[in-house]
Order: C-alpha cells, then sequence, then structure tokens
C-alpha cells in the first residue's frame, strides 16, 4: 500500500470559500483527505523579498486590517467545520516572511501559541500538525514546535537547523536515505516539492505527481490554493491537473490518501 497526503497551504480569513469548494468537491466526494495548512492570523500586507505581495493576498479585494484572524470569516470557518473531509493545521501565525527562522524563543512560542488558540477560538481541533511558512524553520522554532504538534510537516531538514540531541536521529535518517523520520513520538516529514503548483510543466504534472507517489511508501503532495485562481479567477487547466489527480489517488487500489491525524494515530511505516 503507497499512502498520500495532500496539504494545501495558506487557507486563511480572506480565502473564498468557492475556492475551496471548486477545488477539493470531487476529492470530498471520493472520501480523500484534505489537509489545509491555515494560516490563524493571517498578514494582510506580508510581500515577497522583490516586494510584490504574497500570493495568497489576490484574495484581497479591498483595504482590510493588517492582520486578520481566521474565526473573523464565519462563512468560511463554518464551511471548514461542516465538510468532515477537511483536515486543519496550524500554518504559522501570520505567515510574515519566514516567520520562523527566528531565534527568539518567547516570540516563537507566543506565536506559535496564539496561532494554536486563534484555530481553538474559531471552533477548530487542537491542530496537531504544524507546517511553517515557506517551510523555514529555525533550530529554536524546530524544537518549539515539536513539543507542542505531533506531526511537522516541511520540505526538507538541515543539520544545522535541528536540535543538536536529535542529530543522531537524522545522521540516521540520512545513512539510511529515509525521507521522513521520527524524534521520540514526534514525526517529521519531508515533500518533494510543489508538484502541483504554476511554476511547474502542465505537460509534465500529472506524470511528476504519479511518480513521486509510486517512489515511495509515504507522499506529502503540496499544493496552494491561490494559484489555482489568478486575479481570483478559476484556470479550468490547471484545476483540470488537480482533479485528474483525486481521480488517480481514488482509483489506485494501491494507494490510500490519509490526514496528517491518520498518520499520528495510525503509527504507519514512514519509509
Ligand atoms: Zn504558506
Amino acid at each position: 500500500m503507497r499512502y498520500v497526503i495532500l496539504r494545501d497551504d495558506d487557507t486563511n480569513a480572506l480565502t473564498p470559500v468557492e475556492c475551496l469548494e471548486r477545488l477539493y468537491r470531487p476529492f470530498l466526494e471520493r472520501g480523500l483527505p484534505v489537509n489545509l495548512a491555515t494560516i490563524p492570523n493571517v498578514s494582510t500586507t506580508v510581500t515577497r523579498p522583490d516586494g510584490s505581495p504574497e500570493g495568497y493576498l489576490v484574495a484581497v479585494r479591498e483595504p482590510t486590517e493588517p492582520t486578520l484572524p481566521i474565526g473573523a470569516n464565519r462563512e468560511l470557518v463554518d464551511y471548514l467545520l461542516e465538510n468532515a473531509g477537511f483536515h486543519i493545521a496550524q500554518h504559522g501565525f501570520q505567515h510574515d516572511y519566514f516567520e520562523f527562522d527566528r531565534d527568539d524563543v518567547a516570540e516563537v512560542e507566543s506565536r506559535l501559541e496564539w496561532g494554536t488558540r486563534l484555530l481553538l477560538m474559531a471552533g477548530f481541533p487542537r491542530p496537531r500538525t504544524f507546517v511553517a511558512p515557506y517551510d523555514k524553520f529555525s533550530r529554536t522554532s524546530l524544537a518549539a514546535a515539536a513539543q507542542r504538534f505531533s506531526v511537522i510537516s516541511a520540505g526538507w531538514y538541515e543539520l544545522r537547523r535541528l536540535p543538536v540531541f536529535w542529530w543522531p536521529n537524522y545522521l540516521r535518517k540520512k545513512l539510511t536515505g529515509a525521507r521522513h523520520w521520527r524524534v521520540g513520538q514526534r514525526v517529521l516529514l519531508s515533500h518533494p516539492g510543489c508538484l502541483l503548483s504554476m511554476h511547474r510543466s502542465r505537460e509534465n504534472m500529472f506524470s511528476e505527481v504519479k511518480r513521486a507517489v509510486q517512489s515511495q511508501p509515504l507522499t506529502v503532495l503540496v499544493t496552494h490554493w491561490w494559484e489555482y485562481f489568478p486575479r481570483l479567477e478559476p484556470d479550468p487547466d490547471f484545476i483540470e491537473k488537480l482533479h485528474r489527480t483525486a481521480r488517480y489517488l481514488a482509483e489506485d487500489p494501491e494507494i490510500k490518501v490519509i490526514s496528517f491525524a491518520d498518520l499520528a494515530r495510525l503509527n504507519l511505516p514512514l519509509n
């Protein structure tokens, strides 16, 4: 059996329900869980180093508060709670640029804890999975996240950004070529880059996804809802690539799509 976890990043208080509905109804109808890495208190002014607004800000239609808690969008929260196939992971706190690439312990802990509190206040269950904005952790923030979450989903791990007492486990992972690893009860997941992305070739997208899924026992597929809606208009060709992936994942009897929560609960082999 091969396991797949679908992770869609950047759901926030500005995300239109129609976007998630359009993308994920085919997954929900087939009983495939969708993990939304959700920003608890989204920054509405964040820019990339080149000065351009962050991609998810496509959803800003009028001037708004500098930050918005997820609970401010009741329609979205209710929609997510009504559809049991959506699972909420915590995606940073405000999604400031490289938000968790910092070493101030108090600042890191406050962002982690306020983020969780805002998700709980909105009515979501306590998040057990953490995704750092830009998949970027400092040693301090990785240790603090691992104290509070069962599952960390990131792109890859670098020795110099790991707590020193994790090094033996990390070296074992490196030596065995394992993609995912554990420290105590914590699961640390890697992913093969954003294969379902506007930056990838449309032509090869589906075959790349298939190859990733076939090449390992557990694959985390990462995507971003807003990439399918440039200027908030749907991109039907790109959306079809995602839906083709849904059909493939549902129809192959050797593949099971699971949530991050399933992974923590079922104690599945990682590699
Ligand atoms: Zn993000």
